[in-house]
């Protein structure tokens, strides 16, 4: 085998250096969803290929164009998860969760689609999703918009939350007659991706990301004026619900999803920052998915958010973050390394918050302090032979031009404790 093997293009590894930032933006996100009691599910990557398209819908495309799907061994037909919510209501089917029950669920993971890559479009990314079951009103679906909020807000982003009613299926077939008799009159302004949704999926025209389409969806017949009367007054109910909790919205009547199976909320926050690619969470219920697979009527709703899209909003803002260690065990080859390997044990036993490296692998002072200085820690921890002598250890500070202090190994937690304060409760 010759040349060097790469990554598949628009897969990427986090490196290192963006990993802090990853683990920040999901523990954000993470302890919100907790404060909500939402619970955790943890689902396959791969699913029979049928899942995907009986439930996101054939014209779609994701399933027309986008899915990684291949035979396996056996002559079946599997496709990485394109998206999060097929799989979780194939696992609440198959494990009775949604059977007289409700159900307020998250996930976190990986998803593949075989798009163009591009910045702010991988065909690895990585998606939160929340997705709640067994839930008519439009309560759920303000509070899955608020937790949303809060977290987009714990993050400080400048993001715009757009609202739309799809209504239910069958009154969005008397509207998708419409929409077609207009695009159809006006053919020879529609763009080629349009013309093929004209035929398979009309509504995702709305959803053009074509500037030159952009009068035209305008001049559009619009959504919420052909709904059905129940889906009306869900609508107001939610508007209002948001009204009475703070929730900044617009109105978008041209807002749809590209999947088949929504029906009345949808909803997107969107920025500016990050050109065509600015949708950073979307969802809205799918109160007929579950039925259309089981044949048990269980309205639901879910939505999810691009991980990527928001750790590049919250890298432009605060800068990437680095985590070094506060503290570098420096020690002398011997007695005092053996002696030191126990005494970072107990350090760490005392100040669980502690970040300490070891250099291993021995070496001389001088190029152990230079590892040392490279990690970015704050502080030298010295074990040469006097100190094991003496019990005792060298604090150096590597970051300004401090004396090296000396104490007892004994006072040393306490002595760490007290410097890194501030430092240890970033834990
Ligand atoms: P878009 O209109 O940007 O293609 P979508 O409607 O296909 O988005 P959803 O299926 O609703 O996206 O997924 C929810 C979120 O996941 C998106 O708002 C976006 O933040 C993120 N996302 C979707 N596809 C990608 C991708 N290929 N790369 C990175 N993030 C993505
Ligand atoms: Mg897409």
């Amino acid at each position: 085998m010759s040349g060097k093997i790469q990554a598949i293009r628009g897969m990427h590894d986090v490196l290192p250096e963006q990993s802090v930032a990853w683990r920040r933006l999901e523990n954000t996100i993470i302890n919100i969803i907790r404060q909500y009691s939402y619970q955790e599910i943890r689902l396959p990557i791969l699913e029979k290929t049928e899942l995907f398209q009986r439930s996101i819908g054939e014209l779609t495309d994701i399933v027309a164009k986008e899915m990684y799907s291949f035979l396996d061994r056996n002559q079946e037909s599997l496709t990485l998860r394109p998206e999060g919510t097929a799989g979780c209501v194939r696992a609440g089917m198959e494990h009775g969760l949604f059977h007289n029950q409700q159900q307020k669920l998250w996930y976190i993971g990986a998803m593949f689609r075989h798009e163009r890559p591009q910045k702010g479009r991988q065909r690895q990314f990585h998606q939160v999703g929340l997705e709640a079951f067994g839930m008519p009103g439009p309560d759920v679906d303000a509070e899955m918009i608020l937790i949303c909020t809060r977290i987009l807000q714990a993050l400080r982003l400048d993001v715009q939350l757009e609202l739309n009613t799809l209504g239910t299926v069958e009154s969005r077939l008397a509207y998708r007659e419409l929409l077609v008799a207009y695009f159809n009159d006006n053919r020879k302004a529609l763009d080629e991706d349009s013309l093929r949704r004209l035929e398979t999926n009309p509504l995702r025209i709305l959803d053009s990301k074509n500037p030159d389409m952009k009068q035209l969806i305008n001049s559009a017949p619009a959504l919420p004026e052909h709904i059905d009367n129940e889906s009306v007054d869900h609508f107001e109910a939610l508007k209002s619900l948001l009204e009475q909790t703070g929730v900044h919205y617009r109105l978008n009547s041209h807002l749809v999803r590209g999947l088949d199976y929504y029906t009345r909320t949808v909803f997107e926050w969107t920025t500016d920052q990050l050109g065509a690619q600015g949708t950073v969470c979307a969802g809205g219920r799918f109160d007929g998915l579950v039925e259309h697979f089981s044949g048990k009527p269980t309205p639901a709703i879910g939505c999810a958010m691009g991980l990527e899209r928001l750790l590049e909003l919250v890298n432009l803002q605060d800068g990437l973050p680095t985590e070094p260690p506060h503290a570098c065990l420096v020690m002398a080859e011997g007695r005092a390394a053996n002696w030191g390997l126990k005494l970072a044990e107990d350090l760490r036993d005392q100040l669980p918050g502690l970040r300490l490296l070891m250099i291993c692998g021995g070496g001389s002072f001088k190029s152990q302090f230079k590892k040392a200085d490279k990690s970015g820690a704050l502080l030298a921890l010295v074990l040469g032979e006097e100190e094991y002598e003496n019990q005792a250890i060298g604090i150096k500070s590597l970051r300004d031009n401090e004396v090296q202090l000396n104490l007892q190994q004994e006072e040393l937690p306490g002595w760490l404790k007290n410097r890194l304060a501030a430092e240890l409760n970033l834990c």
